[in-house]
């Protein structure tokens, strides 16, 4: 089974809790706070695999998680950092937020992709000892790990794209210029998942070739694939148009020509003006008189697109293709890579920095949003070190500004997510 899309749920580990100790040795009396911190959660990592084709490894997990931090220890010691989970894709995965479907990262090249990083861990109190504050009952807890819903959507990466009709010769074709063993038959369901096939031309020099499916293939039969393959073309250079110059299937290989040009084109306009070569394959039992391929010449030469006549099974005509192909290549940009449409650390910047401040009918300050209740969250509300630490920390990041500006005065009431003081500045 060929999948090409995939939704997930990944969440980094969460940091480790700092730790609350005080240093204790024979004959020492009060020893000063030795708390530990907490280890750093582990991130979500992604890293291509060439080895593999398809999706289809997340159709049957979807949730991955990445180790948690180890809380802190007396005596200083450090918890252990939770492990990475890295996940494996195939070159070419676009990697999508799952909500707005904006491009997070496009796994074309060998950088592996952090997509979640896993929370810090917490302070011990050891970090707390200040000259006044000489036993500190508090320690941050470790945060929460990223958590992201995704959506993987395969894009192959090739420099030329097969086109044409079903049992036009597409596999065969790509089974003589390159390693790639896909299946040949007489039916039009042999292709369902694309072929990759890495195409020698000559010492330093080769080129990616994928077999495509479906531009007519599955829909034409009610497969319900309809144009969902020719995303894979999407990257490709250039395309190789292939048609039965014999009409073996008792079509017309112009007219199959025209549909494909016009299923490509309803499909995408940049797709339709891609750089393509019309090869007129099966040469090898053409009827001698059919007029066939001086019609697909004439057409070629209409549409100013190079012409081949080749016979794929026979092998004739092929290395000369090869050869053109990779002409048109050295002339074109190589293969693109989307640039991401939403940048991560944006993402996160207003996820974590948008404070929101309103005033009540009742007089209230509100403060809210999801970085105030990261804070929130940190804060034992029991502890008076620990209060004023939320205080200072609230005033660091301009709470206290924000609430000048909308003219708060002395002893009036700010309610943090629910949370009351009164506000002496
Ligand atoms: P695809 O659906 O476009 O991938 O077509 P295939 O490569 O699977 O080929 C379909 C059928 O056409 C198979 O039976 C092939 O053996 C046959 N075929 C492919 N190329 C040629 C050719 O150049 N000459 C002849 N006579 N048959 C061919
Ligand atoms: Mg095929």
């Amino acid at each position: 089974m060929f999948v090409d899309i995939a939704k997930i749920r990944i969440k980094a580990g969460k940091g480790g809790d700092g730790h609350i100790g005080f240093h204790r040795e024979k004959y020492v009396a009060a020893g000063g706070p030795d708390g530990g911190d907490g280890g750093k959660g582990g991130n979500i990592v992604f890293v291509v695999n060439d080895h593999m084709a398809t999706l289809l490894d997340f159709r049957y997990k979807r949730k991955y998680k990445a180790e948690d931090g180890q809380p802190g220890g007396t005596k200083r010691c450090f918890g252990k950092d939770g492990a990475d989970t890295v996940i494996q894709v195939p070159r070419g995965t676009l990697i999508k937020d799952g909500d707005t479907g904006m491009l997070l990262h496009d796994m074309s090249d060998d950088q592996p992709f952090v997509a979640a990083h896993g929370g810090k861990g917490g302070w011990g109190n050891a970090h707390f000892a200040t000259p006044t504050r000489q036993a500190p009952r508090f320690a941050k807890p470790g945060q929460e790990g990223e958590e992201r819903f995704l959506l993987l959507e395969l894009k192959l990466i090739a420099d030329v794209g097969l086109i044409g009709f079903p049992n036009v010769g597409k596999s065969t074709l790509l089974s003589m210029i390159s390693a790639a063993r896909p299946k040949i038959a007489n039916y039009h369901f042999t292709t369902l998942a694309p072929n990759l096939g890495v195409v020698f031309v000559s010492e330093g020099s080769s080129f990616v070739c994928a077999d495509i499916p479906g531009i007519i293939e599955g829909a034409a039969e009610g497969a319900g694939l309809g144009h969902d393959f020719l995303r894979h073309i999407e990257r490709c250079r250039l395309l190789v148009h292939l048609v039965d110059a014999a009409g073996s299937e008792g079509r017309d290989p112009v007219e199959d020509l025209g549909t494909i040009r016009r299923e490509l084109a309803q499909y995408s306009d940049v797709l339709s003006q891609r750089p393509q070569i019309l090869v007129a394959n099966k040469c090898d039992i053409l009827d001698p008189e059919s007029d066939n391929l001086t019609r697909l010449q004439k057409r070629a030469k209409e549409m100013g697109m190079p012409f081949f006549q080749i016979s794929a099974a026979a092998n004739q005509g092929v290395r000369e293709l090869v050869f053109a192909i990779w002409a048109e290549l050295e002339k074109l940009p190589p293969v693109a890579v989307y640039t991401p449409e939403m940048v991560m650390e944006e993402a996160e910047v207003s996820a974590y920095r948008d404070i929101q401040i309103h005033r009540g009918d009742d007089a209230v300050f509100y403060v809210a949003g999801a970085w105030v209740e990261k804070v929130v969250g940190s804060v034992n509300f029991d502890d008076y070190e620990s209060r004023m630490y939320f205080e200072r920390t609230l005033r660091k990041a301009g709470v206290f500004d924000m609430l000048e500006a909308q003219g708060i005065q002395e002893k009036d009431t700010v309610d943090v997510l629910g949370i009351q003081f009164e506000y002496i500045y």
